[in-house]
């Protein structure tokens, strides 16, 4: 740096990210190589679509490369590339602060994080790989010129990775970018040429550009002849170069020459993942359009899969040239957990996010990935169900929403869903199909209850009848359950049922001789006791009446027929959506005490507070709230003293 160099303050953010990434990364910390490589192929991927319509900007330099230079005696090591490079304002912009929407997310989940979880597959995904070199740097120099600049448009920035970066003007002579790192003491162990070529192996082997970096001198041996003794001593004064990757794009090549740690490993470089992926699925399609697909699913979900803008989609290449990030257009959202790429030999070069939205390839295209992944998943399902239980576990709430979705691939979708019921409580391991094989003999429908929790479902009211004659229930307690059964709402000729709507007809199933007349026996003996007691909760229920569905329970409420759900409602509401103003039917118990003792009950207020508190429990019970939980509460004890 001269004295010309202006120094700068980096963006309070960036500071931050620096701390933390000193901190986390410590045992990670050969990840920075891979960030690096990707940034200079990143570059070089931009300056061949620019280059496209610019070819002078190859200024006779057309062998695209990155190189890692070591120098052990400065104890330094350079990421050098011959790609796009920057000038000035995108040196500041780019190095110098984050501007980046999700950096504040990034920030507060890197500090949640318990000290086990694996930080280095979150960088990738915020876009600050660079910063990842001063893990192992005091100091980080960057020296860059844009293709087309002028030589005097280079940019020298340094930084010890502390408060501040200094920047200047300088004259650099070719395009492309050069970082140099100056090893912090506990990080020499990168000056090792092995282990820098093991870092690039095993991360960027595939990257489609050559990584180049200087022979391994010979150890030294008696030379044999005059013609080694010549050759070595050529090396020594210009020692040579290699390649050290295999700079062909994985996916071009025919699966049999591809081995399970290969496909693993492209995963980790363009998933930015640390961790194995699930499966994959790789497939070249010729005919009309000619394109492969490498498509994996993770083992783990990304932590922001479910913000709102979350970047999904997959890498676009044409003809083998990156051309962009996160195609939306290629996925669906009920997939977006999908990781991978797409290389087609139809789409123009130049193509666009916008030529995108409008494209019959891309259509085409994304009908087959979509084909391709539940290809997959039924596989995993028949083949490979603990593999397939952990896909359930980590992505099932998201391809919840494919039903809703995806209305041509909706039949294969719901053969894909999971849920808990009542005969598999601990986890979603039950299938439609499974349900169905089981169903008792006579039984008409597929039955579920939802409810905000898993424990307030499964000790709903409603299910007690279910339980005492056998009947299998599906648990739904998942936000996404409720707008999935809005669309699911049968299968195999089978309705899905909730058992808290309106009067239940279990058919053969329901109510014996015996049991009916039971039944209208109550109805009649509590026909004035239900009437008073609608006039007495007249704003709150639409009707009372007595029920053989409970049997511990006094009470329960259910929704008229062509209503919504109670849960439903509670979670529009929260959600800050209009709620129909319906109101629920209160069914009772006729042979539980707090009931009959309505029967008896002479004094009026006593009378009207067992209703409220009728009513109170059978809206708690479904995990509902109270407007007034102390007047509640209040009446309850009050009941519970009195004689
Ligand atoms: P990301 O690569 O996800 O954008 P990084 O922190 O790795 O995030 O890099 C930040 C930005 O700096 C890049 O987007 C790019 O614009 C610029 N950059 C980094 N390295 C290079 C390079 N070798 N050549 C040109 N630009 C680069
Ligand atoms: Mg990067």
């Amino acid at each position: 740096m001269t004295k010309n160099a202006t120094v700068k303050t980096f963006a309070t953010e960036t500071k931050k990210i620096l701390e933390l990434f000193a901190k986390w990364l410590y045992r990670d910390k050969e990840i920075f190589l891979r960030e690096l490589i990707s940034n200079a192929s990143d570059a070089l991927d931009k300056l061949k679509i620019i280059g496209l319509e610019h070819p002078e900007l190859y200024d006779q330099d057309e062998s695209l490369k990155i190189q890692i230079l070591v120098d052990k005696n400065a104890k330094t090591v350079t990421v050098k590339d011959n790609g796009i490079g920057m000038d000035f304002d995108e040196v500041v912009a780019n190095l110098g602060t984050i501007a980046r929407s999700g950096t504040t997310d990034f920030i507060e989940k890197m500090q949640d994080m318990p000290q086990n979880v694996d930080k280095g597959s979150l960088i990738g995904q915020f876009g600050v790989g660079f910063y990842s070199a001063f893990v192992v740097s005091d100091r980080v120099v960057v020296r860059t010129r844009r293709a087309d600049k002028d030589a005097a448009e280079g940019v020298l920035w340094s930084s010890t990775g502390e408060q501040d970066y200094a920047i200047e003007k300088v004259q650099i002579e070719s395009r492309g970018t050069e970082i140099t790192m100056h090893l912090k003491e506990d990080a020499r162990e990168f000056l090792e040429s092995w282990r820098l070529r093991k870092i690039v192996t095993t991360y960027s082997d595939h990257i489609g550009f050559p990584i180049c970096m200087l022979k391994e001198k010979a150890p030294d041996t008696e030379a044999e002849n005059k013609e080694d003794e010549d050759a070595a001593k050529q090396v020594d004064a210009q020692p040579e170069e290699e390649v050290v990757n295999q700079a062909s794009a994985l996916w071009t090549l025919p699966k049999s020459k591809i081995t399970d740690e290969e496909y693993e490993n492209f995963y980790k470089q363009i998933g930015h993942d640390f961790n194995k992926p699930l499966a994959w699925s790789h497939n070249k399609v010729e005919g009309k359009f000619d394109y492969t697909s490498l498509l994996y699913i993770p083992g783990q979900a990304p932590f922001d899969l479910w913000n709102r803008d979350f970047k999904r989609g997959l890498k676009l290449y044409v003809q083998r040239v990156f051309i962009l990030d996160d195609a939306e257009n290629l996925l669906p959202s009920y997939l977006r957990f999908v990781k991978g790429l797409v290389d087609s030999n139809d789409l123009p070069l130049n193509v666009s996010r916008e030529v995108l939205q409008s494209s019959e390839t891309v259509d085409t295209i994304k009908s087959s990935c979509v084909k391709r992944i539940l290809d997959l998943l039924e596989y995993m399902a028949d083949s490979e169900p603990e593999k397939y239980a952990k896909f359930w576990e980590t992505f099932g709430a998201v391809l919840k929403e494919g039903p809703a979705e995806d209305h041509l691939n909706k039949d294969r979708i719901v053969k894909l869903l999971r849920f808990a019921s009542t005969k598999d409580q601990e986890k979603q391991t039950v299938s439609l199909q499974a349900y169905l094989d089981r169903m008792v003999d006579g039984q008409e429908n597929i039955y579920y209850v939802t409810a905000d929790s898993k424990d307030a479902a499964l000790n709903s009211p409603h299910l007690e009848l279910f339980q005492k004659r056998g009947i299998e229930v599906l648990v739904m307690h998942e936000r996404i359950d409720e707008w999935l059964l809005s669309r699911l709402t049968d299968y195999e000729g089978k309705k899905l049922i909730s058992i808290s709507r309106g009067d239940i007809d279990l058919g053969d199933l329901g109510l014996d001789q015996a049991e009916k007349e039971a039944h209208e026996e109550a109805q009649k003996s509590f026909e004035d006791i239900t009437k008073r007691i609608e006039t007495v909760l007249t704003d709150r229920v639409k009707s009372v009446r007595v029920t053989e569905r409970l049997t511990d329970s006094p009470s329960c409420v259910v929704a008229d027929d062509d209503a919504m759900s109670e849960n439903l409602k509670r979670m529009l509401k929260e959600a800050g959506q209009p709620v129909p103003d319906s109101k629920p039917i209160l069914e009772l118990n006729p042979r539980h005490p707090l009931v009959e003792r309505l029967k008896v009950e002479q004094s009026d207020d006593h009378f009207a507070d067992i209703c409220d508190i009728l009513l109170g429990q059978a809206i708690l019970a479904e995990g509902g709230t109270l407007p007034n939980p102390s007047v509640f509460v209040k009446k309850l004890n009050a009941l519970l003293v009195s004689p």
